[in-house]
């Protein structure tokens, strides 16, 4: 007899390194992979009225899914495409198809744990299991030398017990085939950026056409930045910069999106010190995706703390919710040049780097005074890479209610945009009149 999986695909849009497929595909004779673009996020707003996810972010989605749709399909396979609510879809699919479990990549933050709790309720009035994997993360939560309540608040002695202590599991292998049944399923359509009423993405900087979702642009661009370019023999001493898009990575819209595990970059890193260079810029990626990793271990610690004013240390922050005053930032029209230039690439791009969040960040609360809330929703709608986990985590930390020994952290912008703008290149090219 047909013993079938649904494979529900979140946010782990990828074949390789991907647990729950392979978990799947071991344990059933067939696998239908979904996914649901949903309704909640795709037409939905944040508690501040912005739009929950942009066009930037949505056609990178869009991207993803088809690449991913195109994947499976190589491998004999199809994805089943809905648009609704996904404890709802995944439900009916699993009640048609008489499917035996559904796997999912387990969520860990407040919207996601939702959905994936409402299925697992419908579930097991089919007598079905929701059964999850893990994805991720670099390390898995069980090799740590601690029990997640008691995870290092400071990233420094987190990162102290973990590097060179916690082994490196392997990624894991892309499937020779995905085994698909025979069934009468519709097979659903990819939809555009029109079906949620989204504007095209018309501007045209580097950003706009680099960024490009699905996990074939994720590897070639892994491939790019290590063996082909080299730069990650630099990046120490680059990774501040603003201009351009060979200063960084530029691997966390995929990572956010699953297209790319955490995991197979760093055997990759791995594998490039082996073969080329080995140095402290190498280094230096490991030491950024232990930050990720970090910031989704005090999501997992803390719960919904990490999304609250007063974030994980109870304490007050500034509270302005003046929308006029807010609008200007938002704009990037607060007259204050290094300020504006970030914020108009964030709007015409859904990318900003780490330097300008940053500076961005704490103009918002400690020299506007704002509620920090008002600027972690509004990077949430905008960012092409955005992630709870790193989003509320960086902004707990700039804001002062988050896991930061450092009382007070401030960013004094002016002094910032000579550092890393000294001849004002960046500021020129976003705010042109400045010329
Ligand atoms: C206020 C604020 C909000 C942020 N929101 C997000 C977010 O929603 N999603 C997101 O992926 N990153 C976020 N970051 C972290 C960081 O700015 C971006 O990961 C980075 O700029 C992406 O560019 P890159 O891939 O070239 O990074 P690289 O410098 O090349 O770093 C490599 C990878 O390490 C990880 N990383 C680096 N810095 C951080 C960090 N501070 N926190 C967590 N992970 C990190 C990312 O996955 C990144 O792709 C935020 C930072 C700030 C200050």
């Amino acid at each position: 007899m047909d013993n079938i999986a649904i494979v529900w695909f979140r946010n782990d849009l990828r074949l390789h390194d991907n647990e729950m497929l392979c978990e799947a595909i071991k344990k059933a004779t067939s696998i239908i992979p979904v996914y649901v673009f949903d309704e909640r996020l795709f037409w939905g707003k944040t508690s501040f009225g912005f739009e929950k996810i942009s066009n930037f972010r949505t056609k990178f989605i869009i991207e993803s899914v088809l690449d991913l749709q195109k994947n499976i399909r190589d491998k004999g396979g199809d994805l089943i495409i809905r648009i609704g609510k996904p404890e709802d879809e995944v439900f009916e699919i699993a009640k048609q198809t008489k499917s035996s479990f559904v796997y999912c990549n387990r969520e860990r933050t407040e919207q996601e744990v939702f959905v994936q709790d409402r299925l697992e309720h419908n579930l097991w009035t089919l007598g079905q299991e929701l059964r999850f994997a893990r994805g991720k993360m670099l390390y898995y939560t069980a090799d740590l030398p601690f029990p997640i309540s008691q995870v290092p608040d400071i990233f420094t002695n987190y990162r102290k017990e973990v590097e060179n202590i916690v082994p490196l599991r392997d990624a894991l292998s892309a499937p020779q085939s995905i085994p698909f049944p025979i069934t009468e399923l519709d097979r659903g359509e990819v939809p555009t950026l029109k079906t949620f009423g989204k504007n095209d993405v018309t501007s045209c900087h580097l950003e706009n056409s680099k960024f490009k979702g699905g996990e074939t642009e994720a590897k070639n661009q892994l491939n790019y930045y290590l063996w082909e370019s080299h730069l990650i023999d630099t990046y120490k001493e680059t990774r501040n910069d603003l201009m351009g898009w060979d200063f960084s990575s530029k691997l966390s819209a995929w990572l956010s999106s699953g297209c790319l595990s955490p995991k197979y970059v760093i055997a990759e890193k791995n594998r490039y010190e082996k073969e080329v260079t080995k140095n402290e810029s190498t280094y230096w990626l490991y030491f950024e995706i232990l930050w990720r990793d970090f910031f989704r271990l005090m999501g997992k610690k803390y719960g919904n703390k990490i999304f609250k004013l007063n974030g994980i240390r109870n304490v007050e922050p500034a509270n302005n919710t003046d929308v006029e005053l807010f609008s200007k930032w938002a704009s990037g029209n607060t007259g204050i040049p290094f300020i504006d230039a970030n914020m108009r690439q964030l709007n015409d791009t859904g990318f900003m780097s780490n330097r300008g969040r940053q500076n961005v960040a704490s103009f918002l609360v400690k020299d506007l005074k704002m509620n920090w809330i008002m600027g972690a929703e509004y990077f949430e709608s905008l960012l092409i890479d955005y992630d709870p986990c790193s989003n509320y985590g960086n902004w707990n930390y700039i804001a002062g209610v988050g896991a930061d020994p450092k009382e007070d952290r401030y960013f004094n912008v002016m002094s910032q945009a000579k550092r890393y703008d000294a001849n004002g290149e960046f500021i020129k090219y976003w705010i042109p009149a400045l010329e």
